[in-house]
Formats: structure tokens, sequence, C-alpha cells
């Protein structure tokens, strides 16, 4: 028996007037999401525990098989992926450069900064505040900072993609304490580092928007989440473009396996992803397949992208899995499902349960759902937790 589980980042949304009324999942052609939901169980999963940030981490964790409850922040579930390995005073936090523009927050992606330019910026931070931590490169505008002090991890700080237009100086680390005062001065000074770097003359001339400062956030030191093959006595792997959700799989035990193209945006390679994902069933049990682009569409209001996100996970993805799986093992089971909504009304993510929907060669008599969609009213399950959906598969994959 193999397991597919298919992750649409931010994939569940809400009725729009601009797709009469539909969501944007009804709207778009998917013939295999639809066979999937029609010819499998069908239901609802809370893959955010009441009291936690819907945080692609948390959600993710959840869709792995363990209780996210654990979890600290990001940016320590980024540092396998950028090769830093933390000591256990390092508090790691998640560096985005962002765009300032009369003190707001204007660009968290700071314009979708390529990690060469990222990288010379990192190293203009090393150079200037290296005596204060470290600054690390990893995949556009998503980088990271690690500072040897455990109390770190107890400040509050704000993602920049839920304050886009506010000013920075509202959004500060709490409380004001002398740790707190220490990082957000860092990212006040940064600014001045930035703004005069050769990267952003050059890409102000290209008309394209400076990264001319650091935002800090998602902190936390070394996380014990499990160890899935132990928990699970499966061998599973990971493909994402995520370095949050390779960071969480090198924890608890999955393959992260590199795929070439896969961005984690819009245009990510779907193709090698499926490909990619064949050729690690033929050595693993559980293959999770994680695309970004739904939830990057949802953060930019972005409908139309949201749209085509959602059309080539259907056209490209599944579709070949659906053609593929048989070849590698004739008992497979497969689920399709949002880590949690990013509505393209309110660009971020929320806290709603998500539509799961789960096709098994075991399955005899599916339930009455009839495509995928947020409502799974007529699905066979109500609302189950997040983590206990990989048990469900197993169960189903053995009844
Ligand atoms: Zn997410």
């Amino acid at each position: 028996m193999k397991y597919v589980i298919v992750i649409a980042d931010g994939m569940a949304d809400e009725p729009l007037d601009e797709i009469n009324g539909e969501t944007p999942v009804v709207h778009a052609n998917t013939p295999n999401m639809d066979f999937i939901a029609r010819e499998g169980y069908t239901g609802l999963t809370k893959n955010v525990p009441d009291g936690m940030t819907p945080g692609s981490d948390v959600a993710n964790t959840s869709i792995m098989g363990f209780d996210p409850s654990m979890l600290k922040g990001r940016g320590p579930l980024e540092a396998p992926s950028v090769g830093v390995e933390l000591n256990d005073n390092d508090v790691a936090f998640r560096l985005n450069f962002i765009n300032v523009k009369d003190g707001a927050i204007n660009d968290f992606t700071a314009d979708h900064i390529t990690t060469e330019e990222a990288d010379e910026l990192i190293k203009a931070l090393n150079e200037h505040f290296g005596d204060i931590g470290q600054f690390y490169t990893g995949v556009s505008y998503r980088n990271l900072f690690v500072i040897s002090d455990i109390a770190m991890e107890d400040l509050k700080s704000t993602p920049p993609h839920d304050v886009v237009g506010q000013q920075t100086s509202n959004n500060n680390l709490k409380p004001e304490n002398e740790k707190s005062k220490l990082i957000n001065k860092l990212m006040e000074d940064s600014v001045e580092v930035l703004e005069n770097h050769p990267v952003n003359k050059k890409r102000i001339e290209e008309g394209k928007l400076p990264a001319n400062m650091i935002w800090l956030w998602g902190q936390g030191a070394k996380p014990v989440i499990g160890n899935f093959p132990e928990k699970y006595g499966l061998k599973g792997a990971t493909i994402t473009g995520v370095d949050l959700l390779k960071g969480i799989s090198t924890y608890i035990d999955l393959d992260v396996i590199e795929v070439p193209g896969a961005t984690a945006y819009f245009d990510t390679n779907y193709q090698n992803k499926v490909d990619y994902a064949l050729e690690s069933l033929k050595t693993h049990d559980v293959q999770f397949i994680h695309i970004e682009a739904p939830d990057e569409a949802g953060h930019e209001g972005n409908l139309p992208e949201k749209i085509r996100a959602i059309e080539n996970i259907d056209s490209i993805i599944l579709e070949k899995l659906l053609k593929e799986l048989p070849n590698i093992d004739e008992d497979y089971t497969i689920a399709l499902l949002p880590d949690h909504p990013t509505p393209i009304n309110i660009k971020t993510h929320t806290m709603s349960p998500v539509p799961f929907a789960i096709y098994s060669t075991n399955i005899k008599t599916p339930d009455d759902t009839q495509i995928f969609s947020e409502d799974m009213s007529q699905g066979k399950y109500d609302t189950i937790i997040g983590h206990t959906l990989l048990n469900e598969m197993i169960k189903i994959s053995k009844e």
C-alpha cells in the first residue's frame, strides 16, 4: 500500500461575488479533485488547534501526523534547510526581507527578491551586526537569523504578512524589555545598511521595490515533535518548495526530496513535482506533496492565479498520480486537502477547519459528496483532528 497526501496550501476560501458566489476550488476546472471526493471519503479537518496561530508550520505538522502544540516558532523549522543545526541555547528567527514605505510595511516579500540578491544582503548584515547573531541565506525573501539567547523565545513577534500597510513601529516585538529592544533596534538599524546597498540601488533602477528592511519573527528554539517512522511504522518523504516544511520533515525523519524548479510560487514546476513523487514512491510508503502557489495567490488577493494554481494541481499533479500510481502499487490511498484557508478577500490564513478527501483502492462504498469543495456536509466524517488524518488513511487501507 502506498500513501500520497497532496497539500494545496491555502486553497480553502469563501464564496466570491466575482465568480457567482462560488469558491475558487468550486469555480476551477478540477475533474481529478472531484473524482477523489466523489469516489472516496470526505470531511473536514481541524489542522490548527484552538489557541494556536494558523501558520503553515502548525497546519502542516498536523497533516504530517503530529500534534503541533510542540511547535514554538517557524524560525527553528526553517533552520535545517539552510544547513543550520541549532544548539540548546539558540533561538532562530525567520528573517523576511521587506519593503518599507513611509515607515509602513509595503511588501512583506520585498517584491520577491531573488536568492542571489538576498545572499548579498545577508553578507552585509553579517558584516554590520555579526556580533549580535548570525544571518543565513534561505530562499528569496525567506531567510534566517540565529541568536544565542534562549530568553528570546518568549518574545511576542508579528508575521509581516498580517500587518501590511501598518507602521513598523506599531508592530515591534513585545513585551518591552532589554531583549525585545535589542531585536527591534536591529530591525530599525537594518534600514541604513540595506537602503544604500548596491543590490537595492540596482533594483530601484530596474523599477523593482528595494529590500530596505529586515523583519524578524516566528522565533523559537529547537523543537521536539516526534519521529514519523517510529510512530507510523512507515517510511515517508516530502516534496515542497518551502523551507519551513523541509525543516519539519527533517525533524520528524521524513526524507526531503529536492525537486528542480520547486519555487514555492506561481511558477513552480508542477510536472517535476509529480515525476519526483512517483519516483520517490518506489522506495517510500508515504509521500507528501506540498504546493504553495494557492496560498501565495491568496496572500496577494489574486483570484486568477489562485484558480490557475488549483487547476495546475488538478491537471498536472493529480492527473498523473491517478494514472501512474497503479503501476507502482495496485493498492494506494491518496488524500487531498489544504492546510488552512487563505481567502482571497482576507489575504491571510484563517482558523476554519478545511475540507479533505481520501480516495483508496480499498474503498468499496464512497460517501455522498460529489465534488471537492469547502462544503463536506455530505461526507462520511464531520470534523476530525488534523493529526489523525494519516491514521484514518491507514485504517481505510486496512478495512
Ligand atoms: Zn499554509
